[in-house]
């Protein structure tokens, strides 16, 4: 059996061009990019606004803290850029549609 040579040559690579970042590059990055775990909440917020989808509830800056990110399959890793397994609700629906005991969780956080 011959064995498999393997040949293992480099392509001249152009100096990458992501390592010379400017701040704003990488702020761009982080708000057009994947949604870090973290980040949806802020993205959902942005794509659906300040409203609770169940009760139509209104907030703003100062009471946003209220509104939550429901993720539709329940699944918080499921996090699609375009928003569509995001819903905002408020912490009263958002209990209410987990019917307790998860929001618990939720609200810690991670
Ligand atoms: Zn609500
Ligand atoms: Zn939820």
């Amino acid at each position: 059996m011959g064995r498999k040579q393997r040949i293992t040559f480099r392509k001249v690579q152009p100096k990458k061009a992501g390592e010379n970042k400017t701040a704003a590059d990488i702020i761009k990055e982080l708000k057009e990019g994947s949604a870090s775990p973290s980040d949806y909440r802020e993205q959902s917020l942005k794509i659906h606004g300040l409203i609770c989808a169940k009760c139509g509830r209104e907030f703003d800056f100062k009471n946003r803290h209220l509104l939550t990110v429901h993720h539709k399959d329940g699944n918080h890793h499921n996090n699609p850029p375009d928003g569509s397994n995001w819903e905002n609700l408020c912490i009263y629906c958002h209990d209410d549609e987990h019917s307790r005991g998860l929001l618990g969780d939720y609200l810690k956080g991670k």
